[in-house]
């Protein structure tokens, strides 16, 4: 007999952020332009551009893929961030793998960066400062791709409670993130625990504990390291278990996973045993496919921002 848990595919998460993009896009009068950078070898990348391209143009938006020599990578960001043609900028790293692809991040302009890395944009998210332009509020800062397609899915799982304000409709909840780059990992604690979550951000190295205190009466998260603690003692507490280990051999244990929990992976590997489904109530097993409508997403709202389209 099939157990209670739901298996969501992100293909049906991404169907439903599409309508709203799609309605996004029919206020506009010319479809927005995405240039991507592809200024390296790796097959990852030309796939991920690739796909981007399919995508973007199935969809009714203008995606060029632009394959420049490294070297002059830099002065063509800088070209196309004064060039009006140009909504928004993707690069696909990396280019150099080295520090100096921090240096093309912050090359790209934070109002024509889809995949919300630039400085500002970073310390935003961190600071839990959601505005471009206090106090109008009438633009809203880009978030990461990856981390904000997971906020999507919980969204649509309805883990994020509607009948509480925004901003606060994590409460309550308690999350693990297994994973703490500065891409994904990071990012993605900080931004549940900003929204009320109490979050257990795990890694190597650890586990922290990220939260806005009692009665989320700080403005923005705390970050307290955690002595001592491991998977044994954040996983039986929590309500949804997120992870993005890469390699084939990452497994989270199932028997420390709540009764009733959800999981969902973002991992190019499979970070979860087939028996998470006789715990779990709900099972992601990828994100991608929400990633890639985050982006286009993100270019459309980049377009909204723009002073002329919201009438200032
Ligand atoms: P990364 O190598 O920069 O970071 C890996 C993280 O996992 C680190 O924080 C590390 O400490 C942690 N980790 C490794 N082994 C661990 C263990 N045994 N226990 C606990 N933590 C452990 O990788 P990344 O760029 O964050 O990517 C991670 C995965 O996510 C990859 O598989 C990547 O393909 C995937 N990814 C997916 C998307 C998407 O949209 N689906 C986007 C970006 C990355």
């Amino acid at each position: 007999i099939a157990g209670p848990c739901k298996v969501v595919l992100a293909g049906s998460v991404a169907k439903q952020l599409l309508v709203e993009v799609n309605a996004g896009l029919q206020t506009l009068d010319r479809p927005p332009r995405l240039h991507g950078f592809l200024a390296n070898k790796d097959p990852a990348a030309r796939m991920y551009a690739d796909w981007t391209a399919k995508t973007c143009k199935e969809n009714g938006f203008d995606f060029i893929l632009r394959e420049v020599d490294r070297e002059v990578l830099e002065d063509e960001i800088r070209q196309a961030n004064t060039d009006d043609a140009v909504d928004g900028m993707i690069v696909y790293y990396p280019v150099f793998d080295s520090r100096r692809d921090q240096t093309i991040q912050w090359t790209v302009s934070m109002y024509k960066d889809v995949e919300g890395l630039s400085p500002q944009l970073i310390s935003n998210m961190y600071q839990n400062i959601r505005f471009l332009d206090p106090p109008a509020n009438l633009r809203k800062s880009i978030l990461p791709c990856t981390p904000l397609a997971v906020i999507k899915i919980l969204e649509y799982l309805q883990i994020y409670n509607t009948f509480l304000d925004y901003g606060k409709r994590l409460f309550g909840r308690r999350i693990t993130v297994i994973n703490r780059s500065e891409v994904v990992g990071r990012p993605l604690a900080a931004l549940l625990a900003n929204d009320g979550a109490e979050v257990y951000s795990v890694d190597v190295t650890g586990v922290q504990h990220l939260s806005r205190g009692t009665g989320l009466k700080k403005q923005r998260h705390e970050v307290r390291d955690m002595e001592g603690w491991g998977l044994e003692q954040c996983l039986p507490i929590s309500d949804v278990v997120i992870s993005g280990v890469p390699g084939e051999s990452y497994k989270v244990p199932t028997e420390l996973i709540r009764e009733g929990a959800v999981c969902i992976n973002f991992s190019s590997e499979k970070n979860f045993n087939p028996d998470v489904k006789d715990k779990a109530s709900i099972y992601v097993p990828a994100v991608g496919k929400v990633t890639i409508v985050v982006l286009m997403r993100n270019l459309l709202r980049i377009v909204q921002n723009k002073p002329q389209t919201n009438g200032k």
